[in-house]
């Protein structure tokens, strides 16, 4: 119970990555808003079916006024905010020479603006109380990865995003960071079963030196260690959840 009585928020945990997040922090303590487009009410009564306590929030977080009453209301619900993880995201794979700026704009304004909105709600209120964790979910295709140009700037953008952050608010007991995931098994990543009849899993596969795809749970770990009191000295920091795979 590293995070006894702690609020914090998940944004895109009605599902995949930020569900195995958002059940971690509730094992460990955590009041959690799950934040999410659709059906976050589900994945909130999972967790209090089973011990925990969470409530659910529609948002979008391309869309700061939604951003900012997503912040308001766990604030008014659980009394504070503790933790702030930006993790919702989406991809629209494809060759950059063929990229419709339509899919460079929406991936932008979710993975990138979207956890710009998150962040900086949270720290206004964070620099007040003079305490925050805030983690924000990258990729490991930050690097470069072929056929995710808009993915890639948008999770690059992250890492200075959550490094700026973290030097501008070291000083009011406020720790950001980043989590790059490798391939972790989720709706994102099980599309590519269908490729090829089960060829490009495969090949993914190969790529990873354990051999096989992460669990939502494996960045949910790293999630509450970060937010712990463990990690109090820990900021500005980009940490691969990987199995080995992101160099
Ligand atoms: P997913 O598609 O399984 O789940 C994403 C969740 O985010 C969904 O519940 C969806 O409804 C929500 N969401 C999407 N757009 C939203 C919006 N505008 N506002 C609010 N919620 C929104 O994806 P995932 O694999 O769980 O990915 C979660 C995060 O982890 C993303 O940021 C992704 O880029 C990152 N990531 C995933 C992997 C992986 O291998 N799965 C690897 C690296 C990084």
């Amino acid at each position: 119970m590293r995070l006894k009585d702690k609020v914090a928020i998940v944004t895109g945990s009605a599902r995949g990555l930020g569900k195995g997040i958002a059940i971690k922090l509730a094992e460990e303590g955590a009041k959690v808003v799950i934040a999410d487009m659709a059906g976050a009410e589900e994945t909130a009564k999972e967790i209090s079916d089973n011990g925990g306590t969470a409530t659910a929030f529609q948002v979008n977080v391309a869309k700061q006024d939604e951003v900012q009453a997503l912040v308001k209301y766990a604030i008014d619900t659980y009394g504070t905010l503790d933790i702030m993880v930006n993790n919702a995201g989406i991809n629209r794979d494809g060759m950059l020479h063929k990229m419709p700026v339509e899919n460079w704009d929406t991936v932008i304004a979710v993975d990138l603006t979207g956890t710009f909105y998150g962040t900086q709600e949270a720290i206004k209120y964070m620099r007040q109380k003079g305490y925050g964790r805030v983690i924000n979910i990258s990729s490991g295709s930050w690097l470069g990865n072929i056929g995710q140009a808009n993915y890639a700037a948008a999770k690059a953008g992250v890492v200075g995003l959550t490094k700026t952050a973290a030097r501008e608010n070291a000083r009011k007991g406020i720790t950001c960071n980043a989590i790059c995931p490798g391939f972790i098994e989720t709706d994102m990543t099980l599309k590519l079963k269908e490729v090829n009849d089960g060829a490009a899993w495969n090949s993914m596969m190969q790529r990873i030196p354990m051999g096989y795809a992460g669990k939502p749970s494996d960045v949910g770990n790293m999630v509450a260690f970060l937010a712990s009191d463990e990690a109090a000295y820990i900021t500005s920091e980009v940490i691969n959840v990987g199995g080995g795979m992101i160099v």
